[in-house]
Formats: C-alpha cells, sequence, structure tokens
C-alpha cells in the first residue's frame, strides 16, 4: 500500500529505484519502519483510520481478475452475472473501472428506457423476453438486504410500429419471427389501427405491429443504480479513472493441425486516475470492453484493427459514437394514457412521458446529416425541420407544437440524472449514441 502510494507522490521510476536502492545497500526493515512511523502517528493524531501518509482507498487493487472497462449497464451487467454465477463466493476478482460516476455522457441514464420484443433478430427477441423477466422481476434479482426495493417505475405499454406499403412485408415476416420466439405482437391494418388509437392519422400506412405483452418503458438511471448497488453489495470493486492503455504478452503455440500461432493476451490494464497524470497498473485475467459508444476505442488500444488489412487483427470493431437528440414536448391536446410507443415509418417515434401531457420522443440522422458527436449541444433546428413534420403528419393533435414551443435546449452534459431532466417539461435533450450497439 505505501509503497503505491509513494508511487503516486514520486512516480514509478522514482520509486523503484528508490526503494531498490535502500533495500539493497542496506538492512533497513523499509516496510517494517514505515509502518511503525504510520502507527505512532496516528496514536497522538485523531481519527485511527486516518492515513496520514497518503489515502490509497480510491486506488485499483494491484490485481484482479476480470477488469470490465465502463460501467454503464452493461459494464454492471457483466459484473452481476460473473457474481452471480460463480461457484464459491469471492471466487472471481471483479473490478468495473469508470472514469464518469455523473456519467454525464454515457448512454445508459438517457436513454428514453424502452424495452420491446419486436425485432427482426430471435437472437435479439430471446434476449428481450429475458430482459423484461429480469426487469419485471427486479427485486428477485437486485434486492440487498437492509435496503429498499428498487421501483424501476415500470410502465407496461405495446410498442406500435408503422409501416408503409414498402415496408409491410418485411414487418409481416418480423412479426412472424418474434411469435415463433415467443413474443405476443399482432398485426393491425389502418382501419384497426383508427378504431384503436382515432387521434393517428393513417395515411400511408399499410400495416402495423403492436406489441400486446412485455413491452414498455423504465427509468434507466434506476436500474444503473440499483445494479450498481447489487454488484457492490457482491463484492466487485470500482475504480474512478480511464483505462487508458493495455500490456500483452505474445506466446507462440501449434495448433492441432500444425499450425504455428501467436496468441497475444492483455496481462495488464493501466488505469489513470480522476484528475491525476498518474496511472495505475491493473494485473488481470480477463479484460472485458463495456465502454459503449467508445468500445471502439478501446478496441483500438487492445491493437484490434490495427494489423494489415485483410486480417483478422486488422479488423476494426465497428463502433463509433453517434450524436442523438431526444426532445421532450408538452401537448395538452395530445393523446392520452393508451399511448403506445410509437415508431412510424419515417422512422421519427415518440412515448408519452408521465401522466401530464409530454411526450418524448425525435428520429435519427441521415448519413449525411450526422452531427459531430465531439460535442453535445442540441440542435433545436432539428427537432423544428426533421423531427415535428413527421409527428405532426402522424397526430395531427401534434400541429401546434412548432407554434407553441419556442426552442428550449438541455444538454446532457449538464447532468445525468434523469430524474431532473425528465420533470422539465419541454425540454430537450441529447447524447452520444452508437445506434448498432442497438439494433
Ligand atoms: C437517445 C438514445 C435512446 C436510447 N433508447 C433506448 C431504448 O429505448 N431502449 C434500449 O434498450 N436502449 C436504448 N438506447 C441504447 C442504450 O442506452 C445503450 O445500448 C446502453 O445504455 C449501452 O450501455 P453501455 O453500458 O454499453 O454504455 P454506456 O451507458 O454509454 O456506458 C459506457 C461507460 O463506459 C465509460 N467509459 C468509456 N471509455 C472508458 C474508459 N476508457 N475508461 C473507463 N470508462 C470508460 C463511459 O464513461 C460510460 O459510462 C438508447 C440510446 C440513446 C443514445
Amino acid at each position: 500500500m505505501l509503497r503505491r502510494a509513494l508511487r503516486l507522490g514520486l512516480g514509478r521510476g522514482l520509486l523503484g529505484r528508490g526503494l531498490g536502492t535502500w533495500r539493497g545497500d542496506s538492512t533497513l526493515d523499509w516496510d517494517g519502519k514505515v509502518s511503525d512511523i504510520k502507527k505512532k502517528i496516528q496514536s497522538v493524531l485523531p481519527g485511527g483510520a486516518w492515513n496520514p501518509l497518503y489515502d490509497t482507498s480510491h486506488l485499483p487493487p494491484e490485481h484482479s481478475d476480470v477488469v470490465i472497462v465502463g460501467g454503464g449497464v452493461l459494464g454492471l451487467s457483466v459484473a452481476y452475472w460473473l457474481k452471480r454465477l460463480e461457484k464459491r463466493r469471492g471466487a472471481i476478482q471483479v473490478l468495473v473501472v469508470e472514469r464518469d460516476y455523473t456519467y454525464s455522457q454515457a448512454s445508459t441514464g438517457l436513454s428514453v428506457g424502452g424495452i420491446r420484443q419486436q425485432f427482426s433478430l430471435p437472437e435479439n427477441i430471446q434476449l428481450s423476453l429475458f430482459s423484461v423477466d429480469f426487469l419485471r422481476n427486479i427485486n428477485e434479482y437486485l434486492a440487498v438486504v437492509d435496503d429498499p426495493p428498487l421501483d424501476l417505475q415500470f410502465n407496461p405499454s405495446g410498442y406500435l410500429l408503422l409501416a408503409s406499403e414498402k415496408g409491410a412485408a418485411i414487418m409481416e415476416n418480423n412479426v412472424k419471427v418474434q411469435r415463433q420466439e415467443g413474443a405476443k405482437v399482432c398485426l393491425m391494418s389502418p382501419e384497426q389501427l383508427r378504431n384503436k388509437f382515432p387521434w393517428i392519422n393513417t395515411e400511408g400506412v399499410a400495416l402495423a405491429s403492436y406489441g400486446l405483452e412485455d413491452e414498455g418503458w423504465f427509468d434507466p438511471w434506476c436500474l444503473l443504480q440499483g445494479l450498481r448497488r447489487k454488484v457492490q453489495s457482491m463484492g466487485v470493486l470500482f475504480c474512478h479513472g480511464e483505462v487508458t492503455r493495455f500490456i500483452s504478452s505474445s506466446n507462440r503455440m501449434e495448433t492441432a493441425s500444425g499450425e504455428e500461432v501467436t496468441l497475444k493476451r492483455i496481462h495488464e490494464v493501466h488505469v489513470k486516475m480522476d484528475r491525476s497524470l498518474e496511472y495505475q497498473p491493473v494485473e488481470c485475467a480477463i479484460v472485458i470492453n463495456a465502454a459503449g459508444a467508445w468500445s471502439g476505442q478501446i478496441a483500438e488500444l487492445a491493437g484490434i484493427g490495427k494489423g494489415p488489412p485483410g486480417t483478422l487483427q486488422g479488423t476494426k470493431l465497428p463502433v463509433e459514437p453517434r450524436k442523438r437528440y431526444v426532445y421532450l414536448w408538452h401537448c395538452p391536446q395530445g393523446p392520452g394514457l393508451e399511448t403506445p410507443f410509437v415508431i412510424d415509418s419515417s422512422g421519427a417515434y415518440f412515448r408519452r412521458e408521465g401522466l401530464g401531457n409530454n411526450y418524448l420522443g425525435s428520429c435519427s440522422p441521415t448519413e449525411e446529416e450526422e452531427p459531430d458527436p465531439g460535442n453535445l449541444e442540441v440542435d433545436h433546428g432539428f427537432f423544428q425541420d426533421k423531427v415535428w413534420p413527421h409527428l405532426a403528419q402522424r397526430v395531427p393533435a401534434f400541429e401546434t407544437l412548432k407554434v407553441n414551443l419556442p426552442p428550449c435546449g438541455w444538454a446532457c452534459r449538464q447532468t445525468a440524472d434523469s430524474e431532473v431532466l425528465r420533470r422539465r417539461p419541454r425540454l430537450k435533450r441529447m447524447m452520444a449514441w452508437d445506434p448498432r450497439t442497438d439494433p
């Protein structure tokens, strides 16, 4: 501990030299002496737990079996399942490294918190069916003794996907796959749609699919905090820092067919400590890349994508940050409590937010319109020009929005507290998102 403290204070090289010389040239028991000095100082000063030389409680351990890069919902979920599946308590040491505990730019707390079964790939549907069970029984999974139960504010409500003539056949096929996997989804004609949701303008809609069960939305910030609380209680360690480097070793091996291959393995992770130029090395056996929109960069740190083109090593992890806006608006004449999570054929989407005629929604920009993901400023014009026209066309009650709503904005960088964000009426939110992590 002390050596690590000194390493912080004096730098790595100096420490190595300094202690080495002391040890080599004299018979002093340096560690024992320092321990005695610390005990003496502690005995004369108030506050027994106070470390007079350096508080190292924020540092990561020197070793951890698994290091998880990123403490968003995916990182915490991996930590949870690793601990849950371990055979003996404490068998696997897990460290989560997160560089921003306000989560000001992380997708998790700032997403729109929806869960649906309506995907095209069986794997996604299976994941979602499992996830909805997890969410419904959250306190069976994430309860912590003596702590209050979690309330995810789960709002059961179907997703309503609208297809044009062009997309109708694909929708029909998708619903077939969804049903095969056990999801409860129905197809609706425009007439059925009008009967069930009279506030929808069905012009241009050829077919709709509607989730009858296991869909809705919840508070993702609460899920994040619940996972964090739980994994901490299970012995997972956390470190506030940024993973900046991996140290690897290579071994040459022969495959069963006699081919010589080189196996590269990360055995050390460097964690740059918050507000410090110092880094801490953590020896490990496994690294999990759960860095969300930044996963591509983490993969690159590990050398993935850096090899010759056309080889496995030369293949980049296809993840890069994309900037997305989420807008929140108020519309007294808007659709009521039975409003599903609507995804229009244009790509625009919206859902209710709370009970007071507030709605949130947006749409993704085209490839040509992709905004610079380097800053987190809200583009108010995007709502007026690209989102609102689709919303107003599909829900005539939203016609009034453009004239009634002066642009008022909120950049997510300012807070990660989605509860605060959500309570603000007519606010616009924005965040970095890689759509490929959310197919
Ligand atoms: C606008 C929007 C709406 C969305 N809506 C939905 C939805 O309705 N339903 C749904 O299921 N999904 C939705 N998503 C997607 C969902 O939010 C993400 O898939 C999910 O939150 C990703 O979680 P994550 O843990 O991978 O990433 P994140 O939550 O982004 O966490 C990654 C973490 O890694 C940390 N990190 C990065 N690099 C390093 C480093 N070098 N060292 C240490 N830490 C590092 C970051 O600080 C961050 O906290 C939405 C996303 C957006 C942007």
